[in-house]
């Protein structure tokens, strides 16, 4: 019988050692041995699926990465060392010179600045799309169009795309969409479902969930995953052993920790849009959110993530931050410390006024992480604050 999600991430394990251990063992290991000389040669002429050197596999990594696919609905993927590196690598594997991506412009400030500052080096070339003028996306294809790139809930802004239609128009004209799940985590939303061929997810994020590590990987079809791997195998971006392990553990308690997450982080919201010193909140779970419908249909609950606009723009915006004691300030997510972010000033200080502007990021505009404290505690620190 099929299990559920949360069995499976307890449950999917490497097979025990001879010491029988109930955990699965951290392997801090960067070769493996040979029984002798044809094991060696079949071992690298990959006749074998078997690890050989831990830039190309690890069991710790295979752990994880097993657990994610469980997760996403995927067939194969892969392990990196932090999101950027999966966000990189994977599309460096898959584009060549001419290429073009069509991304949404909704998206993680590094991954902006990969495809405005990198990407043009190698002739590899960008347009971007509003994520509520889907309408528009398809006069924006080119014959070079390759892939589609998006994310959702956003960052900062948590605007919420619909991975439906915007798989419906990957598939019409054959074009490869990677969809960044960082955000919604794979226990909320599963973007393979919708028709993405490749999921993305910072590990940093909500699968570690308490701060610790770095972590990327990506997910998808055996057929975009090896060439994923071969490129990745070469250029070394691999996961070490040592956070695989933590983030294999991290996702037995991924389910409890992000219910935790979005519960305070849904009354939160519900606070703040009664608050008379807050213009706006946006969190996609509240039914004043302008794509609450779509949220509802393609996510299990709304993320950790809330997003407001304090009243008297940039200088009320500092106040508040000055005033802030509980809560943590920093650009992290996801983390079981709740955290207060200034986008304008740091996750997307590198954008220009007009491009904070196009991604709707307001000079007063508060990023918040919520995190798992009691939420009568997060609640009465932004209430003082804000006072
Ligand atoms: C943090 C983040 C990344 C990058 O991940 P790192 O682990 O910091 O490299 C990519 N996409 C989104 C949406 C993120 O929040």
């Amino acid at each position: 019988m099929e299990k559920k999600f949360e069995t499976n991430a307890i449950r999917t394990q490497l097979e025990r050692s001879q010491f029988l251990e109930h955990s699965t063992p951290m392997y801090l290991t960067s070769s493996f041995v040979f029984e002798d000389a044809e094991d060696m040669r079949a071992s690298f002429a990959e006749e074998k699926d078997r690890n050989v050197y831990s830039r190309y596999s690890n069991p710790n990594s295979s752990e994880f990465i097993e657990k994610v696919c469980q997760m996403e609905g995927a067939a194969a993927g892969f392990a990196f060392s932090s999101g950027m590196a999966a966000v990189f690598s994977t599309l460096a594997a898959l584009l060549n010179s001419g290429d073009h991506i069509l991304s949404a412009r909704s998206i993680f400030g590094s991954t902006h600045s990969l495809f405005t500052n990198f990407f043009p080096k190698w002739n590899i070339d960008h347009s971007y799309f509003k994520i509520d003028e889907l309408e528009l996306i398809e006069s924006l294809i080119t014959p070079k169009t390759k892939l589609i790139y998006a994310e959702s809930p956003t960052n900062p802004g948590v605007d919420i795309l619909d991975l439906e239609a915007l798989g419906k128009i990957a598939k019409k004209h054959n074009l490869i969409l990677v969809i960044d799940n960082c955000f919604a985590s794979p226990y909320l939303q599963q973007p393979i479902k919708f028709g993405a061929d490749l999921v993305i997810h910072s590990g940093t994020k909500l699968m570690d969930g308490q701060g610790r590590v770095l972590a990327g990987i990506t997910v998808g079809s055996k057929e975009l995953i090896e060439k994923v791997y071969r490129f990745s195998r070469i250029t070394g971006p691999a996961l070490s052993p040592f956070n695989a392990w933590v983030l294999s553990k991290s996702l037995e308690t991924l389910a409890v920790r992000v219910d935790r997450h979005c519960d305070n982080a849904l009354k939160l919201a519900t606070f703040l849009e009664s608050h008379e010193k807050v213009n706006w909140v946006k969190y996609p779970f509240l039914k004043s959110h302008p794509k609450y419908e779509i949220a509802k249909k393609q996510m299990k609950a709304g993320g950790c993530v809330v997003a407001f606009e304090v009243k008297g723009g940039l200088e009320a915006g500092q106040k508040f931050f000055d005033s802030i004691k509980l809560l943590s300030l920093s650009a992290n997510l996801g983390d079981s410390r709740s955290i207060v972010t200034h986008p304008a000033s740091t996750t997307h200080s590198k954008l220009s006024v007009e491009e904070r502007a196009q991604t709707g990021i307001t000079d007063g505009m508060v990023r918040v992480s919520v995190g798992l404290e009691h939420v009568d505690d997060i609640i009465a620190d932004v209430k003082q604050a804000l006072a």
